[in-house]
């Protein structure tokens, strides 16, 4: 039931004002829709719309909250464009619907003011993405190293200490190999600096490709040093991982062609490692892996010399 007071609030509203029912009897027109209809008193929408009142009632009943209806009224409603709400009662939608008839103009007008303000959120939400996503490359490109493509000495970092609590957590062996290329300013030496890069990008390829264990990783240090982390892995496992990676540089110089001044490209590597059951630390097991590394040196270097990483 529609109210005195009711009424009265929908006399005060300055547009034309329709309380529908869910069949699309017309239940109330406000003073402004009765004097735009001239004293005519039409009992359902159909006689107001240019399109068939079906369509019109079907499009009501989709409009959850509030819809602009893409519809035309008939003379003297031709300037007008419909805007339902639907109407709660009591906590409950009711089959009951507002449509306000807004002129046109200021309707098409507020619409074309919506798009423009979508174009500029959706502008807004495309810089935002853009943002993060050069955030994110940003990001990357800091545990980049940029000669190589491998992870530098600040992703190395992370993952050591990440592979270590993993390890402490899941009382998982951990190894670190420590790698560094024998006589690499010869290389530069002879052949030059650009030669010298070519060179340590093939490296990091080799190492990245001998890798094969999943969670296995390796940056590039410094200059001419690789570390690898070998997850999951003991003093034999790593004995093992080293020696391939050593073995496969040395494949890969008798697959290189030899020139007068040719000089093989070798390793020398570290290792160390940590067993569940000792206190896991980053320094104890770096130090263990860079004294194995001195050693692999002094004894001649292309090889792996091994030194356990518990205090
Ligand atoms: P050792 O077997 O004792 O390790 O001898 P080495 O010549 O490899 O050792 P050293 O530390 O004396 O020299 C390392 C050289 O690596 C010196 C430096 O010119 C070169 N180097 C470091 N970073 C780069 C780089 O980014 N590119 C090139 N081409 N060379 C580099
Ligand atoms: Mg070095
Ligand atoms: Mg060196």
């Amino acid at each position: 039931m529609v109210t005195v007071d009711c009424l009265a609030i929908l006399d005060a509203i300055s547009l034309p004002v329709v309380l529908m029912d869910g069949e699309g009897g017309i239940k109330v027109l406000n003073a402004h829709a009765r004097r735009l209809l001239g004293g005519s008193e039409p009992t359902h929408i159909a006689a107001l719309l240019r399109t068939d009142g079906e369509a019109f009632l079907k499009m009501v009943r989709r409009n959850r909250q509030c819809a602009h209806l893409a519809t035309r009224f008939i003379e003297p409603l031709q300037h007008y464009y419909p805007a339902s709400s639907r109407v709660c009662r009591a906590g409950e939608w009711q089959d009951c619907y507002l449509i306000e008839l807004m002129p046109r103009d200021l309707a098409v007008g507020a619409i074309n003011r919506l798009s423009e303000i979508r174009r500029r959120e959706a502008s807004l939400q495309r810089n935002y993405v853009r943002a993060r996503e050069s955030e994110r490359t940003a990001l990357s490109q800091a545990y980049q190293d940029p000669l190589t493509g491998i992870g530098n000495r600040r992703a190395f970092e992370q993952w050591f200490q990440q592979l270590c609590q993993e390890a402490v957590k899941g009382s998982l062996p951990l190894s670190l190999l420590l790698i560094d290329l024998d006589f690499f300013k010869r290389i530069n030496d002879n052949h030059g600096h650009e030669t010298g890069d070519k060179v340590l990008c093939a490296v990091a390829s080799l190492l990245s490709n001998a890798l094969v264990r999943k969670g296995d990783r390796v940056a590039r240090i410094g200059g001419e040093e690789f570390a690898v982390l070998l997850p999951n892995t003991d003093a034999s496992g790593a004995h093992d991982v080293a020696w391939r990676l050593v073995k496969a540089m040395r494949r890969a110089n008798q697959e290189v062609k030899s020139g007068p001044d040719w000089q093989p490209v070798t390793l020398s590597v570290g290792a160390s490692s940590w067993a569940p059951g000792s206190t896991l630390s980053v320094p104890t097991l770096m130090r263990a892996a860079d004294e194995a590394l001195y050693l692999a040196k002094e004894q001649g270097r292309d090889q792996v010399v091994q030194l356990r990483g518990a205090d």
